[in-house]
């Protein structure tokens, strides 16, 4: 048989990582084939139904030209709504730049859709820390829901972290919206799977025909071969400095699913009566088309990081979620550090691998939107950007660092054993 490896591959110098760290890591690659290769195949499942609505939506060179000023017939911002629409299995989106961030994306979606007197309910317990004011579950009085009138009612997760589906059965009845975040976020509990999204979806609509399934869908573009529209949910909401940027698009979030609420949100990014028709692209036309293009391939790096982040840490003996052969719903891997001090090491440790801003050393700090001090590390291109490899952390029990992201598999790979290096210089790691 023709040799078709390389055979005598040169040695990287210079990283210096412990001999034994480095048997490890081979080690808990090889455990990671089986995933791998199931990771591969979601990722030309995906790639091939982008590739199908830029085809099927005429996607042109003059696609990739922007506009000033209103922006009226922007062909680009256009087109790519179209795409994003047939990707997500939508009716219609609306992806723009100018939403300064995911949490923005979500109020736009949650303040578009209700009306006072509606009433809101979290089918998956405690929402994401940012939306607590949001909704006003945390502040009253800065123009949350609650302060115009929006009740808020949420059905808590059953000790094993999954969804109560008699509950969402019985408080599905009265409310107006039903709320799903697909990812853990900043929590123990799984990621949904878009199966498990479906039968929320059922239990909810089961009692009220009429409810507006809206999903946070942050961190879980392209992890599965479908997307919660795809199981019923009315809207998804998402962030285009994680999964479907790619690393590509500068900033923005988008929000897909039926054309008559995608409006409703438009209306509340923009103004009333003009919604999606005004907003210039400005420059960012084509790094959102590239970002899409790219984001099944990179999310699929990112799902080998966190897969094999998973394996290294519990070989290492730390606990991690999801655990070991449990199905992925989000690009995260939570790994329970024991203490502030081996949360820090590892946190400034990824930093320290990190493409950009290698050099720079993170520190906790009191983060807006967030009720305890967060560290974070990200030596990304775009600042912020957690489809890039980073790690971050409120510090507060039981000192989980939430690992995401990697534009590669080789640097996040790298990143991450550089980590455990410095957790070891800072003798939070034994090694034997
Ligand atoms: C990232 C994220 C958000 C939005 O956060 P931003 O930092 O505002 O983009 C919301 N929900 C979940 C689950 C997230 O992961």
């Amino acid at each position: 048989m023709a040799e078709i490896f390389d055979p005598k591959p040169i040695v990287n110098k210079g990283f210096e990582i412990d001999e034994r760290i480095l048997n490890i890591a081979d080690k808990a690659e090889e455990n990671c084939a089986a995933e791998f290769a199931s990771i591969d195949r979601t990722a030309r499942i995906n790639g091939e139904r982008v590739l199908k609505a830029f085809i099927d939506n005429k996607v042109s060179a003059a696609c990739m030209n922007g506009t000033a000023g209103y922006g009226y017939g922007d062909l680009g911002r256009d087109t790519l709504d179209a795409v994003y629409a047939q990707v997500m299995g939508g009716e219609d989106a609306l992806v723009r730049h100018s939403f300064v961030s995911g949490t923005h994306a979500l109020t736009c979606a949650l303040f578009g859709v209700l009306r006072s007197g509606d009433k809101l309910v979290s089918l998956t317990g405690a929402p994401y820390d940012t939306l607590e004011e949001v909704i006003g579950i945390r502040g009253k009085g800065n123009g949350s829901l609650a302060d115009f009138g929006v009740g808020y009612d949420q059905v808590e997760l059953l000790p094993d972290g999954t969804p109560d589906l008699a509950e969402i059965f019985n408080k599905a009845k009265d409310a107006k919206v039903a709320y799903i975040q697909r990812s853990r976020g900043y929590s123990l509990r799984p990621a949904f799977t878009v199966d498990g999204i479906a039968e929320m979806v059922k239990a909810a609509k089961g009692s009220n025909p009429d409810i507006i399934v809206m999903v946070d869908n942050c961190y879980g573009e392209f992890v599965e071969s479908k997307e919660p529209l795809h199981a019923g949910a009315d809207l998804i909401i998402g962030s285009l400095i994680k999964n479907p940027g790619a690393g590509i698009a500068e900033t923005g979030g988008y929000i897909a699913g039926r054309s008559d609420l995608v409006e409703q949100c438009a209306y509340r990014l923009t103004c009333v009566g003009m919604g999606k028709e005004v907003g210039c692209s400005l420059n960012q036309n084509k790094l959102m088309y590239q970002g899409l293009f790219f984001a099944p391939e990179v999310v699929a790096n990112a799902l080998k990081t966190a897969a094999f982040t998973g394996e290294i840490m519990s070989l290492l003996g730390f606990k991690c979620f999801p655990e070991k052969g449990a199905k992925r719903g989000d690009i995260i891997t939570a790994v329970l550090m024991k203490d502030k001090e081996s949360l820090i090491a590892f946190c400034q440790g990824i930093q320290k691998g990190s493409p950009v801003d290698s050099f720079v050393i993170p520190e906790p700090w009191d983060m807006p939107g967030y009720d305890s001090q967060v560290i974070m590390a990200a030596g990304s291109f775009n600042t912020g950007s957690s489809i890039e490899l980073s790690a971050d952390a409120p510090l507060r029990d039981p000192f989980a660092a939430y690992v995401q992201g990697g534009l590669t598999f080789s640097a996040g790979r790298m990143g991450v054993l550089i980590a455990l290096q410095e957790m070891f210089d800072k003798h939070c790691l034994k090694l034997f």
